[in-house]
């Protein structure tokens, strides 16, 4: 049987993140994707922030045109608009970057199997795991001294780890189109309708090459796929499809209840949208996989290169759930939310002073994620135990 000091399960941007961090170190990487291609069925917008364009290397030709203006609608189609000095959006080529990522962890030494479905693990002795995988309807069993699990919102890994696991969401989905003319700088307008999008909000994101149309709530609140056409039929006199190819179809699930608590142990973490790490206020969780995952990798690192168990302590899902507070409470108050009135009245605030920073600092703040280097660090015993 294979040998591996780590199998990274999900080659999402949290998986190939830590996977690549990883090769780099030396550390003999195994990441596994049942996908077949990295560009099939990618569910996210994409849109990256400020924060994490300056502190990470995100490939140029892997994202759109740069976003200074975000415009907020209310459930009248009053309009407020945000303008900043700074670049503060732009959208990932997601299939690109993937493939970029990929390439990169490849070309440090990390070895690649698409197509391959992690299906459990088991117990192999001296605290390493048998991974059990499946590729083209065949067992491909591998041994591992450690496992990360990138699998997703719906993390499967997770469970077998016996670590916490994602119970509440928002859902999805959008349309992604090419050659819609864009009048002016590119821009990010956000829908706030609980008739549209309850709980969360629907969006058009137009950078000048693409211009994704989505909409995003509670599941048990709405049918995603009804809202995002009534959606896209009432922006139409706003933004010109006729010109347009739709380009494809992406959704999906978003944790929003925050960072899970117990992310770790002694076999195996959490990295990404399978730790909760998506900011339960905007739901983006592209700038905590990148953040989350650098720390997966230095933990991990350490982890299989001395055995000290104690390394693992610095990866604790409790460390950054205390940052999320008052997004927490802004996302249960937004969720009791129901009318529309109550909406727009919520919208006129908006517009004045004082509140008018409140928005600007949703939109343009640079809080997305705790910077987890900074972030105290938390006394826990790890023998067999969570951390
Ligand atoms: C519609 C939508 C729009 C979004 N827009 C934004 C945005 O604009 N900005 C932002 O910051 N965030 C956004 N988010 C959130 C963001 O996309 C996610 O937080 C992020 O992509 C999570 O990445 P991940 O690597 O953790 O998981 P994923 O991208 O879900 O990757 C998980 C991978 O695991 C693989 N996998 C799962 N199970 C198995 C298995 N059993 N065996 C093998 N492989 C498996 C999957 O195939 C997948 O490739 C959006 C989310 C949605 C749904």
């Amino acid at each position: 049987m294979e040998q591996f000091d780590v199998v990274v399960v999900g080659a999402g941007l949290a998986g190939l993140q830590a996977t690549r961090l990883l090769a780099r170190r030396g550390v003999r990487v195994l990441l596994v994707d049942r996908k077949r291609s990295l560009e099939d069925s990618v569910h996210t917008t994409g849109i990256f922030v400020r924060r994490t364009l300056e502190d990470f290397p995100v490939p140029g030709d892997c994202l759109g045109r740069p976003v200074r203006r975000v415009t907020l609608y209310s459930p009248a189609r009053r309009a407020l608009t945000l303008e900043s000095p700074h670049e503060e959006f732009r959208v990932g080529r997601m299939g690109k970057l993937y493939a970029r990522l990929l390439e990169e962890a490849r070309g440090a030494g990390a070895s690649w199997s698409p197509a391959t479905r992690y299906a459990g693990l088991e117990d192999a002795g001296r605290g390493g795991s048998r991974v059990l995988l499946e590729r083209g309807g065949r067992a491909r069993p591998v041994c591992a001294r450690y496992v990360v699990g990138g699998d997703g919102a719906r993390s499967r890994v997770a469970r077998d780890l016996g670590l916490d696991e994602n119970r509440e969401w928002v859902v999805g989905v959008e349309d992604v189109f090419r050659g819609v003319p864009l009048e002016g700088e590119p821009c990010l307008h956000c829908f706030l309708d609980p008739r549209l999008a309850p709980g969360y909000l629907a969006w058009v994101v137009h950078d000048g090459e693409e211009t994704h149309v989505g909409v995003g709530g509670y599941a048990s609140r709405f049918d995603p796929v009804r809202a995002l056409e009534s959606f896209r039929e009432s922006v139409a006199g706003m933004f010109d499809f006729r010109p347009a190819r739709h380009a494809e179809r992406r959704g999906g699930r978003i944790p929003i209840g925050g960072v899970l608590k117990r992310i770790a142990n002694a076999r195996g973490l959490l990295v990404g949208d399978a730790a909760g790490a998506v900011s339960p206020l905007t739901a983006g969780g592209l700038d905590p996989c990148m953040r989350l995952s650098s720390l997966a990798a230095s933990v991990v690192a350490e982890y299989v290169e001395t055995g000290d168990e104690s390394a693992l302590a610095r990866y604790s899902g409790e460390r950054f759930r205390a940052r999320f507070v008052s997004r927490l409470w802004m996302r249960r108050l937004l969720s009791h939310v129901r009318s529309p009135f109550l909406v727009e009245a919520g919208c006129a605030l908006l517009r004045r002073p004082p509140l008018d920073a409140l928005a600007r600092h949703v939109f343009f703040g640079r809080g997305s994620f705790p910077d987890v280097e900074a972030a105290p660090a938390v006394q826990t015993k790890v023998r067999g135990a969570a951390v």
